[in-house]
C-alpha cells in the first residue's frame, strides 16, 4: 500500500505531455495555454479620455468658473491634430484621444457652452479622467504565461492584442468503460440482482471538462472479453477508465486482464478511503486507471488521480484540487489504516468562518450523501476530529 502523495509523484512522473494545437480563440475556454501570451502595442495606444468632456489645461481652470475658446474636437478614432493652448478647449468624447496641450478631462456635465465657448464650472486636477498611453500595459509584456487556464474573462485580452488563434495543448482523448455481470444501462429497469450504470455517464460529465471523451458498452465480468475490450479501447484513446472488478472477488478481472495483457502496473493499492484497490497502468504508451466500483469511490479517485493526470498531461499549471483549511462543526472519523478523503459541505458561516458540515458519510455507496458535497475533507491515518477542530480540505473543481 503506498501513501497517497507517492500515488500522485508516480502519476506526475508517468503521464507523457500531448502535443500542441492553434485553436480558434471562441473555442478555448478550459483549455491551456501552449504559448506565453504577450501585449503587441501599448494600451492604452494613447493617452485617452474617460469621459465625455472638454480636454483643458489644468491652469486655465485654478480660477473656475472660466470661459475657454472651443478650438476643435477629438472623437473616437479621429483625434484633433492641434495642441491645446492657453484659454482654449478641445471637445472630447470617451475613448478619444486627448489632445497635446492638454493636461485634464472636464466632464460635460460641469461645462455650459455658448458661441464658440465654453465655461468650465469646477477646475479640474492634473490627469483627471485621462488613462495614459501603455497605463494598463506596455508593449512587450507578459499577460498570461504558459499551462494557464483559458476563461472566459481572459477572452477580451487575446482579442486585444491579435491572437485569433492561440496555441494549446492538445485534450486528452478519453474512454470509459464499466464492468460488472449485474450492471445495466440507465434506460433499463435493472431486474432483480442488477443496478444501473451510474458510474460511466458521472465520469463522462466529470472528464469533459478537461478531455474529450467516449463511453464505450458495459463489459460483463469474464476475462476474455474484458482483455479483448480493454485493447479495443486503447486503439481510441490515450486514457483508458475502466470502472469496477479492481478488488480481490473471485469475479474481479481488471487486474488479471491488464497483467495478461502485459500492461505495466504502477500501483495498485493506495492508502486511501475510498479507494484502496486504484489501479494505474500504462499498456502500449497509454494511460489506464482502474477504479473501485462504487460511484463515491469512482468521485474520489477521479478526482485526486484522474483529473491531475489529465491536466498534467496538458501541462497545467494547476494539477490538484484546490486546498484550504475549515473548521468541523461535527466529529469527523477517519480510518486506521488509511488517510481519508471525505465528501463534506463546506460552507462560510455568519462570522465569515469557514464551516466544514460532515454529511453522514457511512460508506463508499452512500452516492445520495455524495451528491451534496462540494469538497473532500482529509483526515490523516488514525486521526479523528472533533467539533471545532481545524482540517485540511479540498475543493471539488
Ligand atoms: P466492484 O468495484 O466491481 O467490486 O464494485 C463495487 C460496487 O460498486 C458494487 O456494489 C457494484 O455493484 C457497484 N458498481 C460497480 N460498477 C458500477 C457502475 N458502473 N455503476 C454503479 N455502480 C457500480
Ligand atoms: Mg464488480
Amino acid at each position: 500500500m503506498i501513501p497517497i502523495s507517492t500515488a500522485l509523484k508516480i502519476i506526475k512522473k508517468r503521464v507523457g505531455k500531448l502535443s500542441f494545437e492553434k485553436i480558434e480563440i471562441a473555442q478555448s475556454c478550459g483549455r491551456f495555454l501552449a504559448e506565453e501570451i504577450r501585449a503587441d502595442m501599448d494600451l492604452p495606444p494613447f493617452n485617452r479620455s474617460q469621459m465625455d468632456g472638454f480636454a483643458v489645461k489644468v491652469n486655465n481652470t485654478k480660477n473656475a468658473p472660466v470661459k475657454l475658446k472651443i478650438v476643435g474636437e477629438s472623437s473616437a478614432g479621429k483625434g484633433f491634430g492641434g495642441k491645446v493652448k492657453t484659454g482654449e478647449a478641445v471637445r472630447i468624447m470617451t475613448g478619444a484621444r486627448v489632445p497635446d496641450g492638454a493636461d485634464s478631462v472636464q466632464k460635460v456635465e460641469l461645462t455650459t457652452e455658448s458661441d464658440g465657448f465654453i465655461t468650465i464650472s469646477e477646475p479640474t486636477k492634473l490627469q483627471q479622467h485621462i488613462i495614459n498611453r501603455a497605463e494598463e500595459i506596455k508593449k512587450g509584456a507578459k499577460i498570461f504565461d504558459k499551462g494557464e487556464i483559458i476563461i472566459e474573462q481572459k477572452i477580451a485580452v487575446l482579442a486585444s492584442f491579435g491572437y485569433a488563434k492561440v496555441k494549446v495543448t492538445k485534450k486528452p482523448q478519453v474512454a470509459i468503460l464499466a464492468t460488472g455481470s449485474e450492471i445495466v444501462e440507465i434506460t433499463e429497469k435493472p431486474k432483480q440482482d442488477q443496478i444501473r450504470n451510474s458510474n460511466s455517464i458521472m465520469l463522462k460529465v466529470m472528464a469533459e471538462k478537461y478531455a474529450d471523451v467516449q463511453v464505450l458498452p458495459i463489459v460483463k465480468d469474464e476475462l476474455q472479453n474484458l482483455k479483448s475490450k480493454i485493447q479495443d479501447a486503447l486503439e481510441t484513446c490515450n486514457v483508458l477508465i475502466i470502472s469496477g472488478g479492481v478488488s480481490v472477488g473471485d469475479y474481479d478481472f481488471t487486474k488479471p486482464a491488464l497483467r495478461e495483457l502485459d500492461a505495466e502496473i504502477f500501483f495498485e493499492k493506495v492508502s486511501l478511503k475510498p479507494g484502496k484497490p486504484t489501479v494505474f497502468a500504462k499498456l502500449n504508451d497509454k494511460l489506464i486507471f482502474g477504479l473501485p466500483g462504487n460511484p463515491v469511490s469512482v468521485a474520489v479517485t477521479f478526482y485526486l488521480f484522474v483529473r491531475t493526470a489529465l491536466l498534467e498531461m496538458q501541462n497545467a499549471q494547476n494539477c490538484e484540487l484546490k486546498q484550504d483549511y475549515a473548521i468541523a462543526s461535527a466529529k469527523i472519523k477517519g480510518a486506521k489504516e488509511r488517510d481519508c478523503f471525505l465528501p463534506v459541505q463546506v460552507e462560510t458561516d455568519k462570522d465569515g468562518k469557514l464551516i466544514v458540515e460532515s454529511l453522514r458519510f457511512s460508506s463508499s455507496s452512500n452516492f445520495i450523501a455524495f451528491s451534496n458535497a462540494n469538497a473532500l475533507a482529509f483526515v490523516p491515518q488514525g486521526e479523528n476530529y472533533a467539533p471545532g477542530d481545524v482540517i485540511e480540505i479540498a475543493y471539488l473543481p
